[in-house]
């Protein structure tokens, strides 16, 4: 596996399993292919949690696991190995997913002009809204003014312009003139 791929799996671990699903990852990647318990020992993590992150990567996807007898004992070993044929695959949907979200964002924050009273988590009102509590905060009574959104609109075009970059949907800025 190429260094950015590994990158972006040990991601996406953290994503849909956080620090535990990227510790079992990493002991899978190293010992290819292991038993529940085998990881649990190398990880440190209960075996139990081992298991409900090796079924979440199955259903991903991301790992696949073959059954094996024990002649002596007649007991069936699970043995587990990373699958990573479909990461591009699941990340790209991730992405994609993420972009729909951002330009949703983006859209609510262009198509109306809002009013704030300035204060940190007080609710942001549409016109027709300041109108009706008389461009007063609902909740500290101070005056509502007209909300600067430049920034955060800034800031999603700029989060928009690289993931459509990276899912390939537009062109590489040229280098800027300075
Ligand atoms: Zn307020």
């Amino acid at each position: 596996m190429t260094r950015r791929k590994n990158k972006e799996l040990l991601e996406l671990a953290m994503d849909l399993g956080g620090e535990e699903a990227v510790e079992v990852i990493k002991a899978l990647e190293k010992k290819k292919e292991s038993t529940d318990e085998e990881l649990a020992e190398m990880t440190g993590i209960r075996v139990n949690t081992v298991r409900k992150v090796l079924y979440m990567l199955y259903d991903q996807g991301l790992a696949e696991f073959k059954r094996i007898r024990d002649k002596e004992t007649g007991w069936y070993y699970y043995y587990w190995r990373l699958e990573t044929k479909r990461l591009p695959e699941i990340i790209r949907s991730k992405k994609m997913a993420e972009l729909k979200r951002l330009k949703e964002m983006l859209e609510e924050e262009t198509s109306e002009i809002y009013y704030h009273c300035g204060t940190p988590g007080h609710p942001k009102l549409t016109f027709d809204e300041a109108m009706e509590y008389e461009f007063q905060c609902p909740i500290c009574g101070n005056m509502l003014m007209q909300y600067d959104n430049t920034v955060v609109v800034e800031e999603l075009k700029r989060r928009i312009e690289e993931l459509e970059i990276e899912l390939g949907l537009r062109k590489k800025p040229r280098k800027s003139k300075k």
